[in-house]
């Protein structure tokens, strides 16, 4: 019985003083103090019965260990429930439809009186945007000259990369082995900076049926790869803390080039192999990066319609490189239940939106798909509000905390145990609160202008 007692001591012991650590490192203030507060009490629970051996300490004991062995068992319990399975998407959107490609239309033209001719349920919608200053506008509430100008820098090069998302494919083809070629992928792109990378085979739902931004506007798109390359780029916790001020929209432009010169940079390689390919990158997609990205096994969509990935939720950038090489696609479980499950009983991003744009409810159909579909236009409008790409719903997420031992831990649990999941939803309200304070920018991207 001691020895028992002494392994379940000592395991909390350990599991606190990770967490300890961690929050230390992470000035995590609160979590730091609850943590700390674990060290102490819940080790000597179990090890303070070891210096009292008595009668009543016995029963205390037994006791214990009966109630520990029954959690522990109960944490094992993960049963599959079809009501949060994963839902393939039954609809082939249209770019013209997102708000990016909404925000070019210009009031007069042809093309703005073609589109709302088609949608007029939007143009009121849209109006609201139109009001506002504007994403990186010197009069939106969160102006900061050193942030937007340095994320319309990052923007401007990413747009420069337009023309080399496809080009010549070389003539001479090099033969090779789909899991040779596949392996290679995987390894230098994450060589390049990527965090994950997955394969999957194309279908129609991928694509966008028209191009929607630029001169390509109206563009219809014929699906003609077979494979797609989906990768993921990390987008900065400490650059996210702040959302919805500037550092945010400078992580997400950031994260956009890079995401963007690794897809293109991979492209090239394919080509150079003899391989058609193209990138698929901010300002210049015709798939959906985040469906791409859930069906190469990278994450599930989650209640704020973005992808959550296995070891940093939303908090990345996605880009896709489309090819006909032979590869080795994803042939594992698609998507994660447990996400589903998890954000369908969690809601803290819809709680803290600032615009109220997260739906509150279940899952419903939307375009012949089941799904969260959230307000895209009064999202967006808040953007245009305040100068950024708001991020808050990114920042507060349970699973956007740091890729480390303790919250993948954690992760972990989610992913493998009901019981875990209910435990873990009132945890992170409680060492982190359900609406955490907004976060301070980075001292160095604090503007204090010269008197
Ligand atoms: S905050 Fe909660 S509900 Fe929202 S995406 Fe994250 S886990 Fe899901
Ligand atoms: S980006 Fe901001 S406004 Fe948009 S859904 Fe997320 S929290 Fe809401």
């Amino acid at each position: 019985m001691k020895y028992i007692l002494l392994i379940f001591g000592l395991g909390l012991a350990f599991i606190f003083l990770i967490s300890t650590i961690t929050s230390i490192a992470e000035r995590q203030k609160r979590a730091t103090f609850l943590s700390f507060l674990g060290l102490i009490l819940l080790p000597t629970l179990y090890i303070a019965p070891l210096l009292l051996i008595n009668d009543a300490t016995n029963y205390y004991s037994y006791a214990l260990i009966a109630l520990s062995i029954t959690f522990i068992i109960a944490l094992l319990y993960n049963p599959h429930d079809p009501k949060y399975k994963t839902s393939t998407p039954n609809h082939i959107f249209d770019e013209r439809d997102t708000m990016f490609s909404r925000m070019e239309l210009v009031p007069g033209t042809e093309k703005y009186n073609q589109y709302y001719a088609t949608k007029p349920e939007n143009e009121e919608k849209d109006n609201l945007f139109r009001q506002q200053p504007g994403l990186l506008s010197p009069k939106a509430i969160f102006y900061n000259p050193l942030a937007f100008s340095a994320a319309d820098a990052n923007f401007y090069t990413v747009s420069k990369l337009g023309p080399f998302i496809n080009d010549k494919v070389s003539s001479t083809k090099v033969e090779i082995d789909a899991d040779d070629l596949s392996i290679f992928v995987k390894e230098w792109v994450k060589k390049l900076g990527a965090i994950d990378v997955g394969i999957c085979l194309m279908k129609d739902y991928h694509y966008y049926h028209t191009k929607g931004r630029r001169e390509t506007y109206g563009k219809k798109i014929a699906p003609r790869y077979q494979y797609g390359i989906a990768l993921t780029v990390e987008m900065s916790e400490q650059m996210i803390k702040a959302a919805p001020k500037g550092s945010v929209i400078m992580e997400s432009a950031e994260q956009y080039l890079k995401s963007g010169v690794i897809a293109v940079t991979l492209a090239a390689l394919l080509r150079n192999l003899g391989y058609e390919a193209q990138a698929h990158i901010d300002g210049n997609y015709e798939v959906i990066c985040p469906l791409v990205a859930r069906d190469a096994g990278l994450g599930e969509i989650g209640r704020m319609g973005l992808l959550m990935t296995h070891n940093l939720g939303p908090r990345v950038r996605i880009a896709v490189v489309t090819t006909n090489a032979p590869l080795q696609p994803y042939n594992g479980k698609v998507g994660d239940e447990s996400v589903i499950e998890f954000c369908t009983k969690c809601k803290k991003c819809a709680e803290n939106c600032p615009s109220q744009s997260i739906p509150y409810d279940d899952r419903s159909i939307s375009d012949n798909t089941l799904r969260w579909k959230i307000n895209s236009e009064s999202c967006f409008t808040y953007w245009t509000k305040v100068g950024t790409d708001c991020g808050r719903c990114i920042q507060v997420c349970p699973y956007s905390h740091p890729n480390n031992l303790m919250h993948n831990m954690i992760r972990f649990g989610i992913k493998h145990s009901k019981l875990f999941r209910i435990m873990a939803l009132h945890l992170d309200d409680l060492f982190y609160k359900r609406k955490p304070p907004l976060g301070k920018l980075p001292y160095w991207v604090e503007y204090k202008p010269s008197k």
